[in-house]
């Protein structure tokens, strides 16, 4: 008897720690979070503890979890950009980029990440709201052939500034906020694929130009929302860096004309994006000189671009548009972040038109529908 009680309580401490997964991850990944043995275990015991440590994400994986389709946590994210991206580069360069271990994350920032540990080694991450956030900016910034409403953009561009500061439930597969035509959706997965494959460029950009230097580690808030904080031990990285990563992301790639100008495009349409949510947060809460940024301001890695590279006439034109855009919405955003502050400011969902529309599509009821 004394054994069995033994052997129970020797496997309580187990079933609690194994407990605090279960839902979003499948027997075989708790397994391996519990006893990491290689970099890519420790990457989902860090996407893992990020979403258990945030009850906001976690309620999101739970419902998930009860979809036919939710197979475990590691295939919910998607790795194609990086393997893209790597595919692009010379054969020396892809047997340097074995050596680390990269994927998507939960954190605040839209710009990607290095961390390094002892155990885990150097591991590259991305922002998982990311693919999200682009879809929503692509929307509001992008022309297209069928004219999108104006109410509808401005919309999409609250949702992508609301995702970047944390204050869209991040259940997106559940409840997609609209719907969007099938050939506008097209051109902006388009982009988004160019897009994503530059910003990951970017962080092998800073592994390949030797800029990991793991004398200048530093801890670092990758995550903070209303209901808590994550961090994480991550390479110190100068100004002067990012801006060789943003022109490496596209120099280490080895492709053709045609494709870099797609590249090219994508590196200035993300930028311009990010300039307006640098613009949006500044308004919404105004940094103090004390801030230290991560990264140089959107604005200047948008020059440095245009300075290093020569664009193509057809990219340009459409770029001279988006500029008049992101011109007009910082008006736009200028009055409305000041007159309707709780459409930035509070957690939830907002969506591209009223239930029941063109843009929006039946309404979905929460506990019914999803
Ligand atoms: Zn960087």
């Amino acid at each position: 008897m004394d054994e069995i009680i033994d052997s129970v309580q020797s496997n309580v401490p187990n079933f609690l720690e194994r407990a605090w997964y279960i839902g979003m991850c499948n027997a075989k990944e708790i397994d391996r979070i519990l006893k990491p043995k290689t970099v890519w275990d420790f990457l989902l015991k860090k996407r893992a503890d990020i979403i258990a440590d945030h009850p906001r994400y976690m309620r999101v994986f739970l419902h998930l979890s009860k979809m036919k389709d939710y197979s475990g946590l590691e295939s919910y994210f998607s790795d194609r950009h990086y393997k893209e991206y790597i595919s692009l580069l010379s054969k020396q360069n892809q047997l340097k980029c074995q050596q680390i271990a990269y994927g998507d994350i939960f954190s605040n920032d839209l710009n990607g990440y290095a961390s390094y540990d002892e155990k885990a080694g150097t591991i590259i991450y991305l922002n998982e709201s990311l693919k999200y956030y682009n879809i929503f900016m692509n929307l509001a910034l992008l022309e297209f052939k069928n004219e999108v409403p104006n109410y509808v953009r401005v919309n999409a561009l609250r949702i992508a500034i609301r995702i970047s500061m944390e204050k869209e439930a991040m259940d997106f597969l559940l409840d997609p906020r609209g719907t969007i035509p099938q050939d506008i959706i097209i051109r902006i997965n388009d982009t988004i694929k160019m897009e994503l494959q530059y910003i990951a460029g970017h962080e092998f950009a800073h592994y390949l130009c030797g800029h990991f230097d793991r004398n200048k580690l530093t801890i670092k808030t990758i995550l903070s929302s209303d209901d808590g904080e994550s961090y994480e031990k991550v390479y110190n990285i100068s100004q002067r860096q990012e801006f060789e990563a943003d022109l490496y992301s596209i120099k280490n790639a080895i492709i053709n004309k045609k494709d870099l100008q797609k590249m090219l495009r994508a590196a200035l349409i993300w930028f311009s994006g990010l300039e307006m949510i640098e613009y949006a947060q500044d308004i919404i809460s105004p940094k103090s000189s004390f801030a230290v940024n991560t990264h140089p301001s959107a604005a200047e890695r948008y020059n440095s671009i245009m300075n290093a590279f020569d664009i193509s006439s057809s990219v340009k034109n459409e770029i001279d548009t988006i500029r008049k855009r992101v011109k007009e919405y910082k008006d736009f955003l200028m009055e409305d972040i000041s007159l309707n502050y709780d459409e930035y400011g509070l957690y939830g969902s907002v969506y591209l038109d009223e239930p029941n529309t063109e843009w929006r599509g039946r309404e979905l009821i929460d506990r019914v529908d999803y």
